[in-house]
């Protein structure tokens, strides 16, 4: 499984997807699920298939192509897009005869896991293309569009990183003022209850040069805050100029250009916590003080069954030396209860690694099998009811420390970066150091600006402020 938040997103949910549409554009129209690397991969879908004349609609109904980009880490997560499938041939039925055919695509892990499937069982699918193909999306696009069925679901993430075309400025400013930029896709890892190593395939960095290049126009483009994006983004290796770096040296790297001021990544393995990487953050000021660092469980039996490659110690261990290195450090965590054989010891052993790391923010589930993987082979399958009422346990804790977290603000004076509108006419949305929402007074002129502010009330999901 991924492990970062999941949320389905849906082109022209944001402002920023409002784009105007000349009248004789071909037009597509992408849902997206999942995590941020779909978010990121169907804006770069959007950006290749600019190429070739598609503009974005809001509305599927008038467009010329749907992609469905996937997402495999739910539950019945191939059964949600086959019936997603089924609504959508109606329409495509609709328009058969209307001069103005659709065609219809899907992307991402479920297309990467099940192609074949769904070649077979949804003849109204012309496209299917695994998240390592996006840099033949045109020529794949074109030929479906004239009918011939593809797939493609090869890993070939190198021609991928390398062939994507660079971000587009005007797509760059839709996007904001805080980017997300993909530095490593896939996972080596093996976890037994996760899809991610057979859907993405094995870890691959993207060349430093090339992030560089993309953060340099993504500043132009107005962006002031980037977050480095990979399955397991600090395994991210590369080489500049004859040096071998790692993660925490690009980060040094990527702090020297102008204009970007804050820095982030995710989503991170414990086991790839280079010295480095802890000295970025001791010393880059543009690193922010915020690690999604997932640990998944707390007891050793558990985390050995997982193939998480570390023990509770070595987690606890790593989290204090983070904090020495930083000592505002807020970290996020994903916890899975009720993998198999968790008894109840194992589960108090994870709501002690709670206790004694405190979480700023976490994503919690109850584990669900994954075809393909070792942890759907495995016996002793922990009965429903006790997943949900460890989660309840899980999540209750979970949320106390978010909200502790967020009211210890209260009265502290910070720097928060504009994103956007808030609700209400004479708000905006910041973002502080620590990934909270922040609302304030302000006018949209404002957006893409640093201001400081002083917290007055924290709620469990944003802070509220006032100038400082
Ligand atoms: S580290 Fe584990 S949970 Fe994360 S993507 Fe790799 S296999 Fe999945």
């Amino acid at each position: 499984m991924s492990e970062f938040s999941t949320t389905e997103i849906t082109a022209g949910d944001e402002d920023l997807h409002s784009t105007a549409v000349p009248g004789n554009s071909r037009k597509v129209f992408i849902k997206t699920y999942g995590c941020q690397m779909n978010v990121y991969d169907s804006e770069r879908m959007e950006d290749a298939l600019s190429g070739e004349g598609f503009v974005q609609t809001n509305s599927m109904e008038e467009a010329d192509l749907v992609l469905l980009n996937t997402c495999h880490i739910r539950e019945k997560a191939a059964e949600k897009v086959f019936s997603e499938i089924g609504r959508i041939r109606q329409l495509k039925e609709r328009r058969a005869g209307t001069g103005k055919p659709l065609t219809l695509g899907v992307t991402g892990c479920v297309a990467q896991a099940e192609g074949e499937e769904i070649m077979r069982r949804a003849p109204a699918v012309d496209l299917v293309a695994g998240p390592q193909t996006y840099h033949r999306l045109n020529d794949m696009v074109s030929k479906a569009a004239s009918g011939e069925r593809v797939i493609a679901t090869e890993f070939e993430i190198e021609q991928k990183f390398a062939q994507m075309p660079q971000i587009e400025r005007r797509s760059a400013i839709a996007r904001g003022v805080a980017a997300f930029l993909t530095v490593q896709e896939g996972c080596d890892k093996f976890c037994t209850f996760c899809v991610v190593p057979y859907t993405r395939g094995a870890e691959v960095s993207r060349s430093p040069a090339q992030i560089i290049e993309e953060a340099k126009r993504l500043r132009d483009a107005g962006v002031r805050e980037i977050t480095l994006l990979g399955q397991n983004v600090n395994a991210w290796a590369g080489t500049l100029e004859g040096r071998s770096l790692n993660l925490g040296e690009l980060i040094f790297e990527l702090a020297e250009i102008d204009g970007v001021e804050r820095l982030r990544y995710t989503t991170s393995h414990p086991i790839d916590m280079h010295p480095e990487l802890l000295t970025a953050h001791r010393d880059v000021k543009k690193l922010m003080p915020y690690l999604h660092l997932p640990v998944q469980a707390g007891s050793d039996r558990v985390l050995k069954a997982m193939n998480r490659h570390h023990t509770r110690a070595e987690y606890i261990d790593l989290i204090a030396a983070i904090r020495e290195a930083r000592p505002d450090m807020a970290i996020s965590g994903d916890f899975i209860v009720g993998f198999p054989g968790e008894t109840d010891a194992d589960f108090e052993d994870t709501i002690q690694v709670i206790r004694e790391v405190t979480y700023a923010s976490a994503f919690s589930f109850k584990y669900s099998p994954r075809p393909g993987t070792p942890g759907a082979e495995l016996d002793a399958q922990v009965p429903e009811t006790v997943k949900s009422e460890r989660l309840q346990v899980l999540q209750d804790l979970l949320k106390e420390q978010q909200i502790a977290f967020n009211k210890a603000c209260v009265g502290k004076q910070m720097d928060i970066l504009l994103e956007k509108r808030g609700r209400k006419d004479g708000q905006l949305i910041g973002r502080s150091p620590w990934l909270q929402s922040v609302v304030v007074d302000g006018e949209p002129e404002e957006i893409g600006h640093f201001i400081r502010v002083r917290v007055t009330h924290g709620g469990p999901a944003s802070l509220l402020a006032e100038r400082a």
